[in-house]
């Protein structure tokens, strides 16, 4: 029997491969993006807790209301945004989905949607299962800008909508107020949505500020805005999300949600809630700026080289161009299986494997285990 491709991605997803490859050769798994540290017992506590308590039945679809309103304060707290439980907001099992239920909410067939890459590797498989196209436009090194010239030239009637990641995964950039505001003057007179994958939204890092499209005036009422609860509290495992967008793109989201999981882990929800309502949460940016800035201490001993620290996301990209002519893929595994530590290369996020000799660490990791890898990334020799 033959059974369609629902899309051009080929074999199994980077994360995947890699983390197989790191426990095949015992290696040091700074590849997927993964914390290697406890959780807050207190959130460990509180799953417990409503497991006892008897939260194991169905939530209701758009998400248990406690955690909803958790999120609102959280929102009005940290933003000073008002975002209305009801009608705005739905949880989700992770990002993922979420990014993959609003594409799905929105395209048809023959549909265009603006990729800047290197992207997250679901976008354009999620894109292209829902029989619309992907336009690929590269972001321009070392800061991996916008050429927003390009993306002005890309925009077409059939332009539905377009995928922003700030802070971004593999690269670490932030997007500007200004950067914004490039994109309101190109879609203003235009039907485009916009995607914001903001998951990484609390690790942003040297005195910055994660700039919000929910902070947009004019981008807010034409925007899907998408989180994830695993990078704030560590608990990636968990696979709790959420999506929040005008009172109309919800009630469409939840069309197509109520179908695809109805509602989300019980338990979970409930976890979450009673955290997330705590006073005294630990500073996540805080402790995750320490590792950054640990790695790249360290990693100063490599013969890496980095074009500039991330300023956001959990993730360091770095140049081995000085250790190997080797393509990012081969690298990447010689590495894991010659030297037992584990990366991403940069290509993967690519639909054209685009190669600029670059891997991505994930430094969301105990110093322990940031030591450890150093160490035999130290014995790497540069060319001669
Ligand atoms: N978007 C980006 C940019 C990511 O790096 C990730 C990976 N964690 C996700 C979405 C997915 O998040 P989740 O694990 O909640 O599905
Ligand atoms: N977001 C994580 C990363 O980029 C992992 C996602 C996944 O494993 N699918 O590494």
């Amino acid at each position: 029997m033959l059974l369609p491709h629902k899309h051009t991605a080929e074999g199994t997803t980077i994360f995947t491969v890699m983390s197989g490859l790191a426990q095949q050769h015992n290696a040091i798994n700074l590849s997927q993006g993964f914390p290697d540290f406890a959780i807050d017992e207190r959130l460990s506590q509180s799953l417990h807790e409503a497991a006892l308590k008897g939260f194991n039945q169905y939530a209701p679809m758009p998400g248990l209301p406690q955690l909803r309103q958790a999120i609102v304060a959280d929102f009005k707290k940290r933003y000073g945004l008002h975002i209305d439980a009801d009608t705005e907001l739905t949880i989700t099992p992770g990002a993922t989905y979420a990014i993959y239920t609003a594409f799905t909410t929105i395209l048809e067939p023959g549909d265009e949607v603006i990729v800047l890459e290197p992207a997250y590797d679901s976008y354009i498989p999620n894109i292209e299962t829902n029989g619309a196209k992907a336009i690929t436009i590269s972001l321009q090194a070392p800061g991996f800008t916008v050429d927003w010239e390009r993306v002005e030239q890309a925009i077409n009637l059939r332009t539905k909508a377009i995928i922003v990641n700030t802070p971004h995964n593999p690269t670490g950039a932030i997007w500007s107020k200004e950067d914004w505001d490039m994109l309101a003057s190109l879609v203003k007179d235009t039907n485009i949505i916009i995607l914001s994958d903001e998951v990484y939204e609390q690790l942003v890092y040297d005195g910055r500020q994660h700039y919000s499209v929910l902070q947009h005036e004019e981008l807010r009422h034409r925007s899907f805005v998408l989180y994830s609860f695993g990078k704030v509290f560590h608990n990636t495992g968990w696979k709790i999300g959420y999506c929040i967008a005008p009172p109309a793109f919800t009630t469409a989201f939840r069309r197509i949600h109520q179908f695809l999981c109805f509602s989300v882990n019980t338990p979970a929800q409930y976890a979450l809630a009673q955290y997330l309502s705590l006073p005294d949460l630990p500073a996540v940016a805080d402790m995750m700026q320490q590792k950054r800035d640990y790695f790249l201490e360290l990693l100063s001993q490599t013969p890496f080289t980095i074009h500039r620290p991330a300023a956001g996301s959990y993730f360091q990209t770095a140049s081995y161009a000085h250790i190997s002519h080797m393509p990012d893929t081969e690298f990447a595994q010689w590495l894991t299986r010659e030297h037992g530590v584990a990366t991403i290369p940069i290509s993967a996020f690519y639909r054209h494997k685009k190669d600029d000799k670059l891997v991505r660490f994930c430094f969301a990791k105990k110093e322990e285990t940031i030591v450890q890898a150093i160490e035999r990334l130290a014995k790497l020799n540069v060319m001669v």
